[in-house]
């Protein structure tokens, strides 16, 4: 089963995504991830992504499909691919749909996340992750453990991204609803789309996601 999560920056992709590769032995894909990972290798690309995902706009079609182009040929995806964050203009949907149909491959399902503008930006500006495993943490809903060590890995160091701010969230959210949001027509259109709200507990939301995915 391949699945795209769909929403705005904050929406708890990320959170939703490691449960199902926890539970359902999928494969994450978060073009995000990958993107900063790139960053820090101090590539020619790295240099240039840094500055545009700091500023909270979007890295090249070119540079995300050729990501997400390079994962899917490398040929491991247990059971099956979680799309986080990718594919988020008509022009990554358009190249997605044709890289896996090259590869035999189906998309099973879109779900969409739903958040308001509010929540949004309490969550982003609250949130920090394990330096170690990734799990997420924020300030007000779910605080790094009182004894300051994480409670997947047991970690001890944590990070806050640096477009985690509200200048960037401004911008990012603005990306998201001129570029990404016509996605959801797109994939409606195509019978694809569930939608759930992002905005309950994050058992509630899991719960919510695997009644769509069935
Ligand atoms: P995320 O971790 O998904 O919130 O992504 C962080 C940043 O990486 C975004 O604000 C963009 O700058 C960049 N990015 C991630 N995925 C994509 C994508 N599919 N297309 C373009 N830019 C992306």
């Amino acid at each position: 089963m391949n699945i795209i999560l769909l929403g705005p920056p904050g929406a708890g992709k990320g959170t939703q995504a490691r449960r199902l590769v926890e539970d359902r032995n999928m494969v994450q894909l978060s073009t995000g991830d990958m993107l900063r990972e790139a960053r820090t290798s101090g590539t020619e690309m790295g240099k240039i992504v840094a500055d545009v995902m700091d500023r909270g706009n979007l890295v090249t079609d070119e540079i995300v499909i050729g990501l997400i182009r390079e994962r899917l040929t490398s040929g491991e995806n247990g059971g099956g691919y979680i799309f986080d964050g990718f594919p988020r203009t008509l022009a990554q949907a358009d190249a997605l749909g044709n890289l896996l149909s090259e590869l035999n491959e189906t998309l099973d399902a879109v779900i969409e996340m739903r958040v308001d503008d509010e929540a949004l930006v309490s969550r982003i500006t609250a949130r920090s992750t394990c330096a170690a495993c990734g799990e997420v943490y924020n300030d007000l809903t779910k605080p790094i453990p009182a004894d300051g060590t994480c409670s997947n890995c047991g970690g001890t160091e944590f990070t806050r991204r640096a477009d985690d701010n509200e200048d960037s969230l401004r911008i990012r959210l603005m990306a998201y609803y001129k570029q990404t949001s016509p996605l959801i027509g797109y994939y409606y259109a195509k019978g694809d789309l569930s939608s759930v709200n992002g905005l309950g507990e994050i058992d509630e939301v899991g719960a919510e996601i695997a009644a769509a995915l069935g």
